[in-house]
């Protein structure tokens, strides 16, 4: 059968795209992607011709057999997401989920995913961090997910859209308080790239003072909590164990 490549693809500088991703676009029979327009732009650029397959949220579960089909005729493909890396916030785990349960080959092709830019240049620690995504739109659940991580200690990070940054860092810095370090990366690898360093009201601050710079696109990174609260919730399987001992 053929191979299914997973193809990161840059997040802004054109000139990210690895070798290896060029070469594999290059040879594959079918490219699928989530925005043919979007794709078809970066081949054009690379001066490709290929049958482009949409994969996106809505279609995705009933491509996994026109996949398979394809690969079990032999043909290779390559998947691609608008940026970065296919399946980090992007379509793709149904259907690498669906190809695996068939035992059809994948491959990844690594490259970009804008998590690890942004924490190799943030200057929060790195050694163990949990990646959150996009958070809930309504302000309730939102209030409630990071309410919910407020006591772990590993760095968090996120993914923000332009238009909800604000609000999003203002429930941030009541939730988390005003002392934790933080940093937001925007436009990485992009001309007007920025990192925003300080506690969660001073990037909120900056942020809020120039209409410029809630422009493009954001992940927000916060230290994890030095000094977690116990969990109040009871560990039931230790009281269990508890109680048993004293039973006679
Ligand atoms: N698959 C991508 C990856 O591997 O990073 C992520 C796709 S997700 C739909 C898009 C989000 O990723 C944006 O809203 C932003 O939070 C983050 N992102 C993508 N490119 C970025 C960039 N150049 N600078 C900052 N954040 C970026």
């Amino acid at each position: 059968a053929g191979t299914l490549y997973i193809v990161a693809t840059p997040i802004g500088n054109l000139s990210d795209l690895t070798v290896r991703a060029q070469q594999v676009l290059a040879s594959v029979d079918v490219i699928a992607c989530e925005d043919t327009r979007h794709t078809s732009k970066l081949l054009q650029h690379l001066g490709l011709h290929k049958p482009l397959l949409s994969v996106h949220e809505h279609n995705e579960r009933d491509r996994i057999e026109q996949v398979a089909q394809l690969l079990r005729k032999g043909q290779s493909m390559a998947l691609v997401s608008d940026a970065g890396t296919p399946l980090i916030s992007d379509p793709g785990y149904p259907l690498v989920q669906g190809l695996r349960q068939l035992g059809l080959p994948v491959t990844p092709i690594p490259g970009v995913s804008a998590i690890i830019t942004a924490l190799s240049a943030a200057g929060l620690p790195t050694d163990r961090f949990t990646f959150e995504g996009f958070l809930p739109h309504k302000a309730g659940s939102k209030r409630e997910k990071l309410e919910a991580q407020a006591q772990e200690p590993r760095t968090l990070v996120y993914y923000e859209a332009k238009h909800r940054i604000l609000e999003t860092l203002q429930m941030m810095a009541e939730v988390f308080g005003p002392e934790r370090p933080a940093c937001v990366a925007r436009e990485l690898t992009k001309t007007f790239e920025t990192f925003y360093h300080g506690t969660l009201p001073e990037i909120l601050a900056q942020i809020s003072a120039d209409d410029d710079q809630q422009k493009g696109e954001f992940v927000v990174m916060i230290a994890g909590n030095p000094n977690p609260a116990p969990s109040s919730e009871v560990d039931s399987e230790k009281l269990f164990r508890l109680l048993l001992a004293e039973l006679p």
